[in-house]
């Protein structure tokens, strides 16, 4: 029978900015280290990282930009962004795991062979089609959504995003596509990067209240989490995804050094358990976590601990 995939290994391990860094290499074991300790191993299915195409890169990224990853990959200089995504060598190849990683578990999801996936390491939901930004040089969400599209013929997608900022590089390349539901509750863009996802925000043209962006204030907790979370699940019964995406970052956890909502990994082990069983209803199951950010490494291990298990009983 088919279990929960989990995507673990240095290839995907190595995306990061060097040690000490918030978005440092040691995050894949802070967080594998506790689920076993937990128990969870016992339960999952160990994908080893795969790499990404730079064709199926360009399903949603500009050729240009691409090419400027790589030649500054090689060079292991200067930033990708206006100052927050360092380029190191290598850099392009360790991006191209996450993406490859993302994609491997769609290909899996939708041919049966896995249950439910989650890549720790993905989530990079703020890269752009034509730069990075946040820590994010390719956006495996945005690559995911296309391929999605393009390869797989699954037009009808749901995106959960309930990492502290607000998914920028998803939602603008998709404000105007109506059969990308996207559902992000993250704290208010007045006080934290990107300054984006205002409560009007709610997709153009006609896709037009398909996109549901919910601001909480600094300090906001479990229970503005849960009222919000309401709001969340019918617009999911309403869209009948094809598939659920669902960005789980941990730096929405009480205790995270750059952001300042206080929720406890209860949020996202609830929003896990809802979305398994609005897969369970809708999508035969599929569902894939990506880890996102989170930079408390006892926050993240809790956080996305919490999420594998819901994922393995729900
Ligand atoms: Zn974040």
């Amino acid at each position: 029978m088919a279990t929960t995939c989990v995507y673990l290994g240095p290839d995907l391990a190595r995306y990061g900015f060097g040690q000490g860094h918030p978005f440092g290499p040691d995050r894949l074991d802070a967080f594998w280290q506790y689920a076993k300790a937990q128990g969870l191993d016992a339960h999952i299915t160990v994908r080893a990282p795969v790499s990404a195409t730079r064709e199926a890169l360009e399903r949603f990224h500009t050729r240009g930009y691409v090419e400027r990853v790589i030649r500054q990959s090689a060079s292991g200089e200067g930033y990708l962004d206006n100052g927050d995504t360092p380029a190191f060598a290598g850099i392009h190849e360790a991006a191209c795991f996450v993406v490859g990683s993302v994609l491997d578990a769609i290909r899996r999801l939708l041919d049966g062979s896995c249950a439910r996936a989650f890549v720790p390491i993905a989530g990079l939901h703020h890269a752009r089609r034509d730069s990075a930004a946040g820590f994010c040089v390719y956006n495996d969400c945005g690559v995911a959504i296309e391929t999605l599209r393009q390869v797989h013929g699954v037009r009808r997608i749901a995106y959960v995003d309930i990492d502290a900022h607000h998914c920028d590089g998803v939602f603008y390349s998709f404000e105007d596509d109506p059969d990308l539901l996207i559902a992000d509750l993250h704290e208010d863009g007045r006080y934290l990067y990107p300054g984006t996802g205002a409560a009007d925000e709610t997709g153009t043209g006609r896709a037009a209240g398909t996109k549901l962006n919910i601001p909480l204030p600094p300090g906001a907790g479990d229970e503005a989490f849960q009222a919000a979370w309401q709001r969340v699940e019918p617009l999911i019964e309403h869209q009948a995804p094809e598939i659920i995406l669902f960005q789980c970052g941990a730096d929405s956890i009480d205790g995270d050094p750059i952001t300042h909502l206080r929720l406890t990994p209860a949020a996202h082990r609830h929003a896990a358990t809802r979305l398994c069983r609005l897969a369970d209803r809708h999508c035969q199951g599929r569902l894939l976590a990506m880890g996102g950010g989170g930079y408390n490494r006892a926050n993240l291990a809790r956080a996305w601990s919490a999420v594998l298990e819901a994922l393995t009983v729900s």
